[in-house]
This record gives C-alpha cells, sequence and structure tokens, in this order.
C-alpha cells in the first residue's frame, strides 16, 4: 500500500513548481483527508502486531515526504532564481552592430566613375601638393597673370628650397602630367580633392572635390562635348538633365564656358534649389587652349579636345538634396547614417 502511494507521490512531485503547488502536494498527503491518514485509518483496523510494524513503515514514509518536499522545494527555488538571473527574452530584436558604409560623395563619385568608363573614359590621379608650375604656368596662368589671384591659395613651403609648393587649387594640373606621358587620342576623368583659402559657409569649403575631364583626339568640337556631358548628366540626374552653355573666360580653354543644367527638381518652373532661375550652375569648360598643348609637349595645332571640371560635393548634394555643403565633412553621424 505504501509503495503504491510512493510511487504516485514521486510523480506527484515532478509537478512541483509554485508555493501553490508545495502547499497542494503537503495537503494531498499530510493532511488531515491525505493519502498516509487513509491507509493509517487501514493500519488501524490489523492485528496489534501488524499495526505497530505497519506504523513505523508509515512514520518512516511521513518523515521521508517530508524531507523529499522538504528538497525539491529548495531546487525549485534555486532554480528559478537561476532562471530570473539569466532570462533572456529570445524574441526581443537583436542589437544592430554598427556597420560602415560608403560615404554620399563616394557614393557618387562611384556613379560618377562609371558613367564615363562606360564612355570609354579612364580614370586617373595626381598629388594634391603641386608645384606652381603644373598648378599654373603650364596652365596659362603666369606670374603676373590676374586669373591667379581669382582663386585664393595655399602655399608651402618646399623642405628642398626654392620656390614654394601649392595645395592645388583645381584637378587640371593633371591634364599637364598625363599629356606628358601620353599621346592622343584619350579620355580621361581625374577626380580629387582641391584647396582654396577662403572661409567657410553653407555653400563654401577650403577643401573641396572635383573632377576634371579631359578629351583629345583630331577634330574634336564643342559638339563632342555638348553629347558627353548631356548623357553624363541624363545618367545622374534622369533624362530631363539637359545642359546649355553660357560664354565665359579660363585661361586654359578657348573658347570658355560656364555649364548650366536644366533644373530637375522643378523641371524648369523655378524653385529654391535653382533660385527660380530653372537652371542650375554645374561647372566651367571650354576647348584646350593649345598655349596648355603646348606646355605638355605637344606640337600647337596638331590636337583638339575639350576639358571641364565639376564639383562632386555639388553634385552630391543635387544628388541627395543636401543643403549644406558642411555636412559632407562635418562627420555628423546622424546625417552620414542616411546614405
Ligand atoms: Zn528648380
Amino acid at each position: 500500500m505504501i509503495d503504491k502511494v510512493r510511487k504516485k507521490f514521486a510523480e506527484d512531485l515532478k509537478k512541483l513548481s509554485d508555493k501553490q503547488s508545495l502547499e497542494d502536494l503537503r495537503v494531498k498527503y499530510l493532511g488531515r483527508k491525505g493519502e498516509l491518514n487513509k491507509i493509517l485509518e487501514k493500519v488501524k483496523t490489523l492485528g496489534e502486531k501488524e499495526r505497530a510494524e505497519h506504523g513505523r513503515q508509515l512514520n518512516a514514509f511521513k518523515q521521508e515526504i517530508e524531507q523529499l518536499l522538504k528538497d525539491s522545494w529548495q531546487k525549485v527555488k534555486t532554480a528559478s532564481r537561476q532562471l530570473a538571473e539569466e532570462w533572456l527574452d529570445i524574441t526581443a530584436p537583436g542589437a544592430k552592430p554598427l556597420v560602415g558604409h560608403w560615404h554620399p560623395r563616394t557614393l557618387v563619385l562611384r556613379e560618377i566613375e562609371n558613367i564615363f568608363k562606360s564612355l570609354g573614359f579612364s580614370v586617373v590621379d595626381g598629388p594634391e601638393l603641386e608645384t606652381q608650375w603644373y598648378n599654373f604656368e603650364a596652365l596659362n596662368m603666369p606670374k603676373d597673370h590676374p586669373a591667379r589671384d581669382m582663386q585664393d591659395t595655399f602655399y608651402v613651403k618646399n623642405p628642398a628650397g626654392g620656390e614654394d609648393l601649392v595645395l592645388r587649387t583645381h584637378t587640371s594640373p593633371n591634364q599637364i602630367r598625363f599629356m606628358e606621358k601620353n599621346e592622343p587620342p584619350f579620355r580621361i576623368i581625374v577626380p580629387g580633392k582641391v584647396f582654396r583659402n577662403e572661409a567657410t559657409d553653407a555653400s563654401h569649403e577650403y577643401q573641396l572635390h572635383q573632377f576634371e575631364g579631359l578629351m583629345v583626339d583630331k577634330n574634336i568640337s564643342v559638339a563632342n562635348f555638348k553629347a558627353i556631358v548631356d548623357e553624363f548628366f541624363q545618367r545622374l540626374y534622369g533624362p530631363k538633365a539637359k545642359i546649355r552653355l553660357r560664354p565665359s573666360f579660363f585661361p586654359f580653354t578657348e573658347p570658355s564656358f560656364e555649364v548650366d543644367m536644366a533644373c530637375v527638381f522643378c523641371d524648369q518652373k523655378g524653385c529654391r534649389v535653382c533660385k527660380n532661375a530653372g537652371w542650375l550652375e554645374m561647372g566651367g569648360a571650354g576647348m584646350v587652349n593649345q598655349f596648355v598643348f603646348e606646355s605638355a609637349g605637344y606640337v600647337r595645332n596638331e590636337w583638339q579636345g575639350f576639358a571641364f571640371g565639376f564639383g562632386i560635393d555639388r553634385l552630391a548634394m543635387l544628388k541627395y538634396h543636401i543643403n549644406d555643403i558642411r555636412l559632407l565633412t562635418g562627420g555628423d553621424m546622424r546625417f552620414l547614417k542616411q546614405f
């Protein structure tokens, strides 16, 4: 009889989970109407000798149950405390690790490079610290030339002595550097940092990113330039991005022009971005001045070409609707995370 109840108790003990189930178990086995008392009732009907023997067994069983209840309850308490301490919500969303990504300027530059590569252009590179000859003289800006004052320049002492070096004010020195080593025909773009010694505001930075384009061959005309640059802007900003040219002056091109792009934000109806002009100023361009070809060692009038320079920052700002150029160099993660 005891064995049967012991087996049942062992089963019930497995279900012990909280204070209430502990109390229920105690009542069920040790309570006034509990299993043990039921056995006791039967023991009472036995003969004296048997009664004493069963009484002892029953008493031992009672102690056994009390001990088991105590031990099991202790285990349940320890386990539940551990559970509370080690509790982990496996359904909670994970904490995203911070991963790097491309800067908006880099994204635009990659797009620029891909477009021009598909048009047969190579991407070339050059030094940021230049001699005055490459930055100015070779590009038809002699020492007394007024155009030299148009660009506020950072001068850097040359550790080797002699004339000061300059932080390049444009990427154009690489026209000369490339032509010194290469014979036409060729098509190149030269992206890179350029520097202007000026105060910064919402549309001016002392460090800018530009890219230069140069295409040289026989019989190159303004029509070739317009076709290439139209194609470029349409791939970058959409089919409505046509360009127009306005006469201008640069020492290294003749003729020279300013390049405007039809405002892609308002369909030329006039908006805040284009200051109601319907056109956006994009950069300068022109047919390469024969003087520049001579600086690079070519024979005058043997080749023709066009050159242009656009600001990468400006292109990125228009592409992503960024209204302050300082955001591009500020390193503010709240801004950069959007890209
Ligand atoms: Zn507009």
